[in-house]
């Protein structure tokens, strides 16, 4: 594996590959990361994974302070899956050229854009950049980060002519979203966070037969959940898996959830 941290050198090396699939990421490489990094590798000749913790996107300075950073461990898993390419850019030379700003209409400020002021912004300024940089036709995304995926496909996939593979969620047994966050939670939390995945999931279950009814008792859900865990839920809401319409069931629906256990913020869907 190929370890580059300049743009130039980058641009240099991959310049002759059209066959290169992207897999973006901020590290702290689990299994989650690496279904992203095998999907490339079964289509493509080439794969750069980039780890780069992205300022402009954490909303709060100590979230971005407290971000877990593994580097050494990354490189380790990353030459064990044979990636060809580590990309780790520093912030001054990904901010260094001047670039589009992207701001979200009202219709798109739901979900973790509602309450992560500018979180969005940030990911499509620092997308739009990797992305210029690397000019890769595949990037690799993953499903457990569902708003990420709708407004890099809905800003960015038609200006670099990208197809976004969407990858589906990977779970440990206990059924928690594999996290980079998650190594900033001890055993009891995790528990819960497990205990919250499996009634999530049975919840989506039922709701496939009733789903207005149950949507009406959400809000009952939600207290439901922050008095016995001692949580905080930033939303639990149904929306459509096409274009995030709050209680359509028209078409494929999924449940939403971002809450805050032990002032770590979690996201996941259903
Ligand atoms: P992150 O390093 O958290 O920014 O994530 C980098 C990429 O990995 C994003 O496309 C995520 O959606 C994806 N990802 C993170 N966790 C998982 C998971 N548990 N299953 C599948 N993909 C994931």
């Amino acid at each position: 594996m190929k370890i580059i941290t300049s743009i130039f050198d980058l641009n240099k090396e991959i310049k002759n590959y059209k066959n290169i699939g992207f897999v973006p990421t901020m590290g702290g490489i689990h299994a989650g990361h690496s279904s992203l990094i095998k999907a490339s590798q079964k289509k493509k000749s080439k794969t750069i994974v980039s780890i780069f913790i992205n300022p402009t996107q954490f909303n709060k300075k100590s979230d971005f302070k407290n971000y877990p950073r593994y580097m050494k461990k990354d490189i380790a898993i990353l030459k064990k899956l044979n990636v060809d390419y580590l990309f780790t850019p520093n912030a001054k030379d990904v901010y260094r050229f001047k670039s589009k700003k992207f701001n979200l209409k009202k219709s798109d400020k739901i979900l973790c854009a509602k309450s992560r002021n500018g979180h969005f912004e940030g990911v499509l300024n620092v997308m739009n950049r990797l992305m210029s940089i690397i000019k890769s036709k595949d990037l690799y995304m993953g499903e457990k980060d569902y708003q990420q995926l709708y407004l890099i496909k809905k800003f960015l996939s038609k200006k670099f002519r990208v197809r976004i593979n969407s990858c589906p969620t990977v779970r440990i047994k206990n059924k928690v979203a594999l996290s980079t966050r998650n190594k900033l939670l001890n055993k009891k939390y995790l528990k819960i966070a497990s205990e919250i995945a499996l009634f999530l999931r049975k919840l989506k279950r039922k709701s496939k037969f009733q789903p207005s009814e149950i949507a009406s008792i959400l809000p009952n859900y939600k207290i439901l959940l922050e008095t016995k865990y001692n949580i905080k839920i930033d939303y639990l809401e149904f929306r459509d898996e096409k274009n995030l319409e709050l209680n359509n069931f028209k078409n494929k629906f999924r449940l939403f959830i971002a809450y805050n256990i032990n002032n770590v913020r979690l996201i996941d869907n259903f």
